[in-house]
């Protein structure tokens, strides 16, 4: 059994210690109920709070940009793995479309870290961006009903049944990653790859990348870190474990993050 099996196994066997199995974990969480795998925390605590040593998990996720460089097409495929596990319909035009996770240039990833002479590696890549799962997140202070909120394990989470379509939290969130439904979604879910697993949405609600916490309930990686195989292109795990997999990235490697001058604390950091 591989390091990051065990991780997830890990991760996974608390909800089992809280009686609860993974089916219970995920519809508790469709209905905005706390986390059954809500590890024991401090209630917020996280690797990159300040202070006290943190408790509890907090996941987070590490993109390698040079993995995503050298292996042409494969951020293609992790937004196809995610976009089809999560029933996120294709509209076909701009000015509907629904996102969970796309690419965009380096300056629009990290407008803070740009200028004009930037190398030209810098010019030609485009970035996978997804929702940070902040630890400190404006848009669930926004949100006034809850549909949006913040586990123990650290993910940003959405009860799609609470969600009013006010749009609070877009305008909230500083990187634009939530998505609205202006029309019924589920004539544009494609037939061919639907996965009945995962619950279709509706007119007027809002939508963000979920970090796969219907796969974490399993023991599972985020499809899109499935869809990366062994090339360590996206690597997941718990921040708050010193000998996680994603502590020793972060260790060996420089990373920055999407806007960290606005103090919402990202989960998710990059190799670039
Ligand atoms: S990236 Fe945006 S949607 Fe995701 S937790 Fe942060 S503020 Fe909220
Ligand atoms: S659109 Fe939904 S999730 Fe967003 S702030 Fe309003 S109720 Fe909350
Ligand atoms: S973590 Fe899951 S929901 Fe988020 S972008 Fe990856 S596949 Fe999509």
């Amino acid at each position: 059994m591989d390091k990051k099996r065990r991780q997830f196994l890990k991760i996974a066997g608390l909800s089992t210690i809280a009686g609860l199995g993974a089916p219970a974990a995920l519809n508790m969480l469709l209905k905005g109920e706390p986390s059954p795998v809500s590890f024991a925390s401090s209630g917020g605590g996280a690797g990159a709070s300040q202070g006290a040593a943190p408790t509890g998990v907090r996941l987070g996720m590490v993109v390698d940009q040079r993995v995503f460089d050298a292996n042409k097409g494969l951020a293609e495929k992790c937004i196809t793995a995610c976009h089809t596990t999560h029933n996120v319909p294709d509209f076909g035009n701009p000015k509907d479309e629904i996102k969970w996770i796309f690419q965009v240039p380096y300056e629009k990833a990290f407008p803070g870290k740009s200028h004009n002479l930037r190398n030209e590696k810098l010019h030609d890549s485009r970035f996978l961006v997804f929702c940070n799962h902040c630890d400190n997140p404006p848009c669930v202070r926004a949100c006034p009903t809850k549909a949006t909120f913040k586990r123990k394990d650290g993910i940003v989470a959405m009860d799609y049944h609470r969600c009013i379509g006010c749009r609070f939290c877009m305008a909230a969130c500083p990187y634009g990653m939530r998505s609205f439904n202006w029309r019924d979604p589920r004539p544009f879910i494609n037939k061919e790859t639907f996965n009945k697993e995962f619950p279709t949405r509706m007119r007027g609600v809002v939508e963000k990348c979920n970090f796969c916490v219907e796969r974490v309930a399993k023991g599972l990686q985020p499809a899109c870190v499935e869809e990366c195989g062994g090339t360590g292109a996206m690597v997941f795990g718990d921040l708050n474990d010193p000998h996680s997999e994603i502590r020793k990235v972060l260790a060996e490697n420089f990373t920055i993050q999407r806007k960290p001058s606005l103090g919402t604390l990202p989960s998710l950091f990059y190799i670039v």
